[in-house]
């Protein structure tokens, strides 16, 4: 029986030519046309006047968002507790200190009045927060329109971590585009892939100017090699590029693929009493669904999340629980927390099923039969 993954790479079929052309011009190297011509694609699709630079990775360009921020050794920045290690990595890259924060219930990811509550609290410790990273977990939007305002009026910085939501919108508006700064990756597991890559979605030109120059180690002008500040490797591969060309053609499918997975679970589970798939909480949230997830609630199941994830894996199907907190993260121990046990109680009782776009009708067969031998 072949493994049916989590979420897998799913080409559409003009990468090869993209990487082809690298090759053949001999653009091997950490810039050059198709990195223009990707990140072209990406301002066209994101829209509102973003700006847009190619890096290596996700992690990357939230690094260099936070360099941009300003934030240095004994800051604090607020982040979102309910997310993946790498939207609070490179805080500590920075020396700065990390205060996690609750989700809320209908969108799972940063709640407003836990954000609030920290930032009127830090402030009274004299320590004004110098950022703030919001996620939209699963391609989910997070309640934007509030936190942007809380931001605006507290005139702290925000940067969006939609590594997982690239594509997904709130009232019409995408996902990156809303903070000072967003980020997408372009990891294996991601919506789009280029097997390792990410982008910082940039307000203007002079933002994307620094960043590269940040990601290209820091040259001064002069033909000599001089510098002025510390540099960072950080630009994306041309040959990498030329898979993200390839795959923007295919994004738009992809989603409704993804969103097409999300409706088979909520079939699947419409009768089954304890079990809620993960969805908009209304018409203004667009989400990608990267990940279709669900919770458990094992008082009216009788199984918990792990009974039903080792059920899935005695058929060779992964699935994955819920993000582990940042705030319950052993390397993150000693950080403040602003919250309840909304993101505790999500990890506690959630998985993560199948959503790749590559999923095939004889996968989903496997899938629901392995998922009906429970109930
Ligand atoms: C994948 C991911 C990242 C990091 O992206 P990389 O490209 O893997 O560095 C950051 N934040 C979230 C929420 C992610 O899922």
């Amino acid at each position: 029986m072949n493994k049916i993954w989590l979420s897998s790479p799913h080409m559409g079929g003009t990468e090869m030519s993209y990487m082809q052309e690298a090759y053949d011009s001999n653009w091997i190297a950490p810039l050059g046309p198709n990195v223009t011509a990707f990140e072209e694609a990406l301002e066209k699709y994101v829209k509102e006047e973003a700006i847009v630079a190619c890096l290596a990775s996700g992690t990357s360009a939230l690094h260099l968002a936070l360099i941009m921020a300003g934030v240095t050794s004994g800051d604090t920045v607020l982040c979102q507790s309910f997310t993946f290690s790498a939207s609070a990595n490179p805080i500590r890259y920075q020396g700065a200190n990390p205060v996690f924060i609750d989700s809320e219930i209908t969108t799972w990811n940063m709640c407003p009045v836990a954000l609030e509550e920290a930032i009127k609290d830090q402030i009274v410790q004299g320590k004004k927060p110098k950022a703030i990273i919001v996620v939209h977990l699963y391609g989910m939007p997070a309640k934007i329109a509030e936190i942007c305002t809380i931001a605006n009026e507290y005139d702290i910085l925000l940067i969006e971590d939609a590594a997982e939501a690239l594509g997904s919108t709130y009232k019409g508006r995408k996902c990156g585009t809303f903070g000072d700064f967003g980020i997408l990756s372009f990891n294996g597991n991601k919506i789009i892939t280029t097997s390792g890559g990410g982008a910082l979605v940039c307000k203007n030109e002079e933002s994307k100017k620094r960043a590269i120059y940040l990601a290209t180690q820091a040259r001064d002008i002069a033909a000599h090699f001089q510098h002025s500040e510390v540099g960072y490797n950080y630009r994306m591969s041309n040959v990498l590029a030329g898979i993200g060309r390839g795959q923007m053609e295919v994004l738009d499918k992809h989603i409704g693929l993804r969103r097409a997975n999300q409706q088979f679970y909520k079939k699947i589970f419409s009768e089954v009493p304890g079990i809620t798939v993960f969805e908009e909480p209304n018409a203004a949230y667009f989400s990608n669904h990267w990940l279709s997830s669900i919770t458990i609630d094992k008082t009216k199941t009788g199984f918990s999340r792990e009974d039903l994830r080792l059920s899935l894996w005695e058929d060779i199907i992964e699935s994955r629980p819920l993000w582990k907190p940042m705030h319950l993260q052993p390397v993150f121990k000693n950080c403040a927390y602003y919250g309840e046990q909304i993101a505790e109680t999500l990890f506690e009782n959630g998985l993560c099923l199948p959503s790749g776009s590559n999923l095939t009708e004889e996968d989903r067969m496997r899938i629901e039969s392995s998922i009906r031998k429970l109930f």
